[in-house]
């Protein structure tokens, strides 16, 4: 910017001290980059990266340096070659959709235990604009191969741990029964987080997170990210130009600064969860304890294979004995420390009644159906003392 000084002082006010040239220091860690547009030297280079002849930015709904770094970042611990960003999770499963290929005419094989929000867009929104969605347990492999050469989707499209029942999906030989069929992979890998796995390395074609949850870690941001190939990336580039669901810069540096200690957090939210069902599957109040961890989950085995050792999450459901919505909400609203809220992978300890939250947009014969019932409680392990989440989940059910 050339000299101000003779100026006058509005234009002062709106020029003085912007645009100082960068000096030879870096700061430590991701600034927040708020602007909107980029000046380049020359008109030219301004059309060169416009062009995707040279790096750089144009306007934020295309990307931008914060939000840049938080993809780069998500793409190394997803062991991805690129990832996109978006405003929320549910924009970047709807971006990874568009661009697999959900379109008029086209068909979709989903697991039929998915977060309710993503049930919704399938079986309401997508089939209203001509995608057939066909539901089907993917713990029963025969029965998804039969339903992807019947239909012969697009898309499959499946939780690695599912919301709210826990089902952990095989994407190694989901992607092969997809594959086989020239149908592409999408896994929604927010229950794990890439602490426990990468479902790009097994196969997948997109894998998605609502990053609002385990990434971000703090419940104070929404954000969603798709995670793919490069080439794939720049097709939601592309898409996401139009559609505008972009990251925030403040967003993304949130999300990068929660990205840091996510291993530290998922270590300590596994151990919790784990003593958590280990407790609660030995209450005689409890009917049944939905965790991959247990010996009893019918795909134990499984996830200890994908999993790998590092644990097996920090999400668990549980029924509790003879209850109905009045109860569960009583025990909901006697819990102390455990907090009621709508949503999970926080470093607080949440619990949430999916019948009416997560999974409230579902019919009851659709509930019934994918086996979520009104005596259901999800629990998101947080990072506080175990013994504090057990004492208090101990005295809320002794008021049920
Ligand atoms: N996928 C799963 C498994 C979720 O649980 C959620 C939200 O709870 C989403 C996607 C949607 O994410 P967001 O709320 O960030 O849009």
């Amino acid at each position: 910017m050339s000299d101000l000084s003779s100026k006058s002082f509005a234009t002062r006010a709106v020029h003085a001290g912007e645009r100082t040239p960068p000096a030879d220091y870096r700061p430590v860690s991701t600034p927040i980059w708020p602007s909107v547009g980029y000046l380049y030297e020359s008109m030219d280079d301004l059309d060169a990266v416009f062009a995707g002849e040279r790096p750089g930015y144009v306007y934020s709904r295309y990307s931008g340096p914060t939000v840049a770094a938080f993809q780069q970042a998500v793409a190394s611990l997803e062991a991805a070659p690129a990832a996109q960003a978006y405003a929320s999770g549910m924009a970047a499963l709807h971006a990874a959709l568009l661009a697999g290929g959900a379109r008029q005419g086209a068909s979709i094989v989903a697991a039929l235990d998915l977060y309710g929000a993503t049930y919704s867009l399938l079986t309401g929104l997508l089939s209203t604009l001509g995608v057939q969605t066909h539901l089907v347990d993917v713990g029963d492999l025969a029965a998804v191969e039969a339903a992807v050469q019947e239909t012969k989707p697009q898309l499959v499209l499946v939780e690695t741990i599912s919301n709210p029942l826990l089902k952990v999906a095989d994407v190694p030989r989901l992607a092969e029964i997809a594959h086989r069929s020239e149908a592409l992979l999408l896994v929604d890998n927010t229950f794990a987080s890439p602490y426990l796995y990468n479902p790009l390395s097994a196969g997948a074609d997109y894998v998605i997170h609502s990053a609002t949850k385990y990434l971000a870690g703090h419940g104070d941001v929404l954000a969603g990210v798709v995670v793919t190939s490069e080439e794939n990336q720049r097709r939601l580039f592309e898409l996401n130009k139009l559609i505008g669901a972009s990251l925030g810069p403040f967003e993304a540096w949130l999300a990068l600064r929660g990205l840091k200690t996510l291993p530290l957090r998922m270590r300590r939210q596994c151990q919790n969860a784990a003593q958590v069902a280990a407790w609660l599957h030995s209450q005689p109040r409890i009917a049944r304890v939905n965790y991959p961890g247990l010996p009893d989950h019918p795909q134990h085995a499984l996830a200890a294979s994908l999993f790998a050792g590092g644990g097996f999450g920090g999400m668990l459901s549980f029924e509790i004995a003879e209850a109905g919505k009045a109860e569960v909400y009583r025990f909901m609203e006697a819990l102390q420390l455990c907090l009621p809220a709508t949503t999970l992978g926080d470093i607080y300890t949440l619990v949430l009644h999916p019948a009416t939250s997560s999974h409230r947009s579902l019919s009851p014969a659709e509930r019934q159906r994918a086996g979520i019932t009104d005596n259901l409680v999800r629990l998101s392990a947080g990072i506080e003392a175990v013994e504090d989440i057990l004492a208090d989940l101990e005295q809320a059910l002794d008021q049920v």
